[in-house]
């Protein structure tokens, strides 16, 4: 039977976190001196991977590997072989969103296991600015990643948080380079998720503002293209390529949300914005687990909120939940 939940929405897209760990800080997704679980918390590879059987058993077509950073984990490569193997029997799409520091080396066998589009993120090109966002110094390796992940044929799009102050000018140069190597590229507003160092209102810029500055730059034209999710597009007639925006805060998406999120330690939490949620690691380690599984994606499918409600208004606020993007999966 397929999941979909009370607002008649079909669920067809699965991302599962494989690890909370990172070996990047960036400021606007964890504070600098970030706690990670302990080891037994975590799924190990075997339950992830039942995990997503029974979400393709249920309908999934999509799988998204992400984390924190899921290519820190040692042995994801081996899940996203397992999962490669359900690729055109039931699975239609599986993929991963990273920050590029370690793909130069996983590039390879990503393809040889049937991921054919990665999302790559980067927020800027600036050296020192990359440093001082993500508090570690990675830009060569993630270029280099981004190299390797196109020779060995993956189709990248590049997600890139707009901050306000920090990388807000580069915007333009950032879909120019994108563009230039056949990259799509899409902008995203920083989401009050989790306790950070900095004050969210600081770091938030609303993207209208952002297309206004590029209206004035670039011509762009609305585009009818869309991938499920909650990006919306324009092509950019002086590159040629399409550039995404992704407005939770300034335009609300929910009504066509196709996905729920699967934390590392199986905490299904069916809305990125809010707190619901369901146990499908107790449902995985009980004595009678299909039975308990079928019935946890159930419930995860009635408390489905219709939309999320968090928003920046202003200085001091508290995060509108304390987990953090990195927990929940991004
Ligand atoms: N480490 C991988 C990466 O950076 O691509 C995957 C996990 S990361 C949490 C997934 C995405 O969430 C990244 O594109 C990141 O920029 C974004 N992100 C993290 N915290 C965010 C926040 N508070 N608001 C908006 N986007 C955020
Ligand atoms: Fe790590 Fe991704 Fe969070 Fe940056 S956004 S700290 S790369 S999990």
């Amino acid at each position: 039977m397929s999941l979909v939940d009370q607002f008649q929405r079909r669920i067809t897209y699965l991302r599962l976190s494989v690890t909370d760990r990172c070996d990047l800080r960036c400021t606007y997704c964890m504070p600098e001196r970030q706690t990670f679980l302990p080891r037994a918390e975590v799924l190990d590879l075997e339950e992830l991977h039942r995990l997503a059987l029974a979400f393709i058993a249920r309908g999934v077509t999509k799988i998204r590997l992400t984390g924190g950073e899921p290519l820190v984990r040692r042995d994801m490569i081996e899940l996203v072989r397992a999962l490669g193997r359900r690729l055109g029997d039931g699975l239609e799409e599986l993929t991963l969103t990273t920050n590029g520091t370690q793909l130069a080396s996983h590039a390879d066998d990503l393809a040889a296991a049937g991921v054919r589009r990665i999302n790559v993120s980067l927020d800027t090109l600036d050296r020192a600015t990359f440093v001082a966002l993500a508090r570690r110094d990675g830009l060569t390796q993630v270029l280099e990643g981004i190299a390797a992940a196109r020779a060995a044929g993956l189709k990248i799009k590049i997600n890139t948080v707009v901050l306000k102050g920090v990388n807000e000018h580069e915007i333009p140069a950032l879909i120019e380079w994108a563009h230039g190597q056949g990259m799509d590229l899409t902008l995203i507003e920083v989401m009050p998720l989790g306790a950070v160092d900095a004050d969210r209102f600081d770091q938030y810029l609303p993207l209208t503002q952002v297309r206004a500055a590029l209206d004035q730059r670039f011509t762009l034209a609305a585009s009818a293209h869309r991938t499920g999710g909650p990006a919306r597009y324009v092509d950019v007639a002086e590159t040629g390529g399409r550039l995404g925006f992704i407005t939770p805060l300034t335009s609300n998406f929910c009504d066509g949300c196709n996905r729920v999120r699967v934390t590392t330690t199986g905490q299904l939490h069916p809305c990125l914005g809010g707190s619901e949620m369901v146990d499908l690691r107790a449902a995985l380690r009980s004595a009678n687990a299909d039975v308990a599984l079928e019935a946890a994606l159930n419930r995860a499918m009635a408390i489905k909120p219709e939309r999320h409600h968090f928003a920046i208004d202003g200085k001091g606020q508290a995060p509108a939940l304390a987990r953090h993007m990195s927990v929940t999966g991004g």
